[in-house]
C-alpha cells in the first residue's frame, strides 16, 4: 500500500483532524454520562482510546492504519448511536461525510483520479447502512430517551454540523493541495532548477507569444567552461551557473533564460550588453576557496522588419560563433562584428 500522493494530509493536518474527533468525543461522554446511557459511554471511551492511540500512529507514519482506524471508529460510533437513541439525534448524517472522505482518503492512496472499485464499494455499503439504520428505526424504539426534544434537535445540529464541517474540510484540503500542486508544477515547467531562471520551453513560447520582438535578442555563452569544470570540478561550475544567473536576475531589463548548458538567451529593449560583459568580467566568483575567473562572449541579433524568431536567435547564434572564433569575452553584434575587447 503506497501513500505517497501529493494530495496526501500532512502530518499537522492529519492530528488537526485527529484533534477535533478527540475533542467531540470527550464532549459526547460527559453528555452519556450524564444521562447514564452506559453503552454510549462505554463505547466512546473506547473512541477516545482509539484517537488517543492515533497520535502514535500518526507519528509513526502509520497512516494507513490511521485511516482505516477513524473510519472504524466513527462507522460503529453511527450505529450504535442511531440504534441506542433512535433516527430523531442525526448520527445517521455520518453517512454523508463519508463520501468525500472516502473518495478523498483513496485519491491519497491509489492517486487514479477516479475512484478505485474499493471505494465504490464501499460508498455503495454506506448508503445501504443508511438504509438499514432508517429500516430498524421504524421497528425498534430506541434504547435511551434523553427526555427533551430540544437537546434531541441540538444534537441533531450538531451531528449535521460535524458533517458538514468534516466535508467542507476535505474538500477544502484538496482544492488547496491542487492550487499548490498546480503552481509548484507550472514553476518547474517553466523554470531551470539549477538557476531558477525561465527554461528553453517557456522562453520560447514567451517569445512566439509576443506581438512585437523585443529590440535585441541576445546568447551569451560562458568561455572555456569545460576547463572551469576540469579544474575546479562540476559542483564549482554549478556555482559559477548559479552567480552568472544571479547577476542576470538582478538586471531589470533584461529577461533571461538558460537555453541550455552554460548558454543563456537575453532579451532587451537596450543594448546593454557590453556594459554586461565588462561586469561579470570583474565578477570572480569563489568556491572552496578557490578563486574562479570567468569570462562571456555574447551575441546579440536587432530587430529588423520581417525576421522571424528563429531568425533571430539563429542570427545571435552566428555572432556568438564570431566572437568565440575571435578570441571570445566579447559582444558581437549587427552593427559590431567581432571587435574583440580583450582575448583570453
Ligand atoms: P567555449 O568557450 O567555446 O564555449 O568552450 P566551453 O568549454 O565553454 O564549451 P563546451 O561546449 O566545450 O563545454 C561546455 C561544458 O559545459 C560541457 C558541459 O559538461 C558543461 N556543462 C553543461 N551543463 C552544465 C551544468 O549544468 N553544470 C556544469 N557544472 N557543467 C555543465
Ligand atoms: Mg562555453
Ligand atoms: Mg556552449
Amino acid at each position: 500500500m503506497s501513500l505517497n500522493s501529493p494530495y496526501m494530509p500532512s502530518k499537522k493536518e492529519n492530528a488537526a483532524m485527529n484533534t477535533l474527533m478527540l475533542v467531540i468525543h470527550i464532549g459526547f461522554v460527559f453528555w452519556y454520562l450524564h444521562h447514564d446511557m452506559r453503552i454510549l459511554s462505554y463505547y466512546n471511551i473506547v473512541s477516545i482510546l482509539v484517537f488517543s492511540a492515533n497520535y502514535i500512529l500518526l507519528s509513526r507514519g502509520h497512516n494507513f492504519l490511521y485511516m482505516i482506524l477513524c473510519f472504524t471508529e466513527i462507522i460503529l460510533f453511527m450505529i450504535i448511536n442511531v440504534v441506542c437513541l433512535g433516527w430523531s439525534y442525526g448520527f445517521q448524517l455520518y453517512c454523508f461525510g463519508f463520501l468525500t472522505s472516502s473518495l478523498l482518503a483513496d485519491s491519497y492512496i491509489h492517486g487514479q483520479g477516479k475512484p478505485h472499485r474499493t471505494v465504490l464499494l464501499f460508498i455503495a455499503f454506506d448508503f445501504l447502512l443508511f438504509i438499514v439504520m432508517r429500516i430498524w428505526t421504524y421497528g425498534h424504539s430506541p434504547i435511551y430517551d434523553a427526555g427533551n426534544r430540544m437537546v434531541e434537535s441540538v444534537m441533531y445540529l450538531v451531528n449535521a454540523g460535524t458533517t458538514l464541517l468534516t466535508i467542507v474540510w476535505f474538500v477544502v484540503m484538496h482544492l488547496n493541495k491542487s492550487y499548490l500542486l498546480e503552481q509548484k508544477l507550472n514553476y518547474m515547467a517553466s523554470h531551470d532548477e539549477l538557476t531558477g531562471l525561465f527554461n528553453r520551453r517557456y522562453i520560447t513560447s514567451y517569445l512566439d507569444s509576443c506581438s512585437e520582438l523585443p529590440e535585441n535578442i541576445a546568447i551569451l555563452d560562458i568561455d572555456y567552461f569545460k576547463q572551469i569544470n576540469d579544474t575546479y570540478g562540476h559542483p564549482a561550475g554549478d556555482a559559477v551557473l548559479r552567480e552568472l544567473a544571479e547577476v542576470l536576475l538582478s538586471k531589470e531589463e533584461l529577461i533571461t533564460a538558460r537555453w541550455g548548458g552554460e548558454e543563456f538567451l537575453l532579451l532587451s529593449e537596450r543594448d546593454l550588453f557590453e556594459e554586461l560583459r565588462q561586469e561579470l568580467e570583474a565578477h570572480v566568483s569563489i568556491y572552496n576557496e578557490m578563486t574562479i575567473p570567468w569570462t562571456v562572449t555574447i551575441g546579440v541579433s536587432r530587430a529588423e522588419p520581417n525576421r522571424s524568431v528563429s531568425e533571430r536567435i539563429s542570427k545571435a547564434d552566428e555572432h556568438l560563433y564570431l566572437g568565440k572564433q575571435n578570441g571570445r569575452n566579447q559582444v558581437v553584434s549587427d552593427d559590431r562584428t567581432a571587435n574583440a575587447s580583450s582575448a583570453h
